[in-house]
């Protein structure tokens, strides 16, 4: 079993990057690293998030959700999932 291969950037998501460091730039020149950390964060968690879906344990314990295991539409991980459909996630808010 090898690992997954490194991954590389679009372009898209460098030109993200660079609006981010720039927006990140105190007046000065220097960067604000605690909100781009910030903005990291919030990047990887929309990413992830993209998948959400709800699913039930083993138990039959749910609807939880796929990605932070909290009660299905609690989190809110319904509004930025592109799994379901609008309709799916109507019926959920
Ligand atoms: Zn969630």
């Amino acid at each position: 079993m090898s690992k997954p291969p490194a991954l590389q950037a679009t372009r898209k998501w460098v030109q993200q990057v660079e609006v981010a460091v720039s927006e990140c730039t105190r007046p000065d020149g220097s960067l604000d690293t605690e909100v781009l950390a910030d903005w990291i964060l919030n990047a990887m968690e929309q990413y992830g998030a993209r998948g959400a879906e709800p699913m039930f344990t083993m138990d039959g314990d749910g609807p939880r959700c796929s990605h932070c295991g909290a009660m299905w539409s609690l989190c809110g991980h319904h509004h930025t999932s592109e799994v379901l459909d609008d309709g799916e996630e109507a019926d959920c808010a």
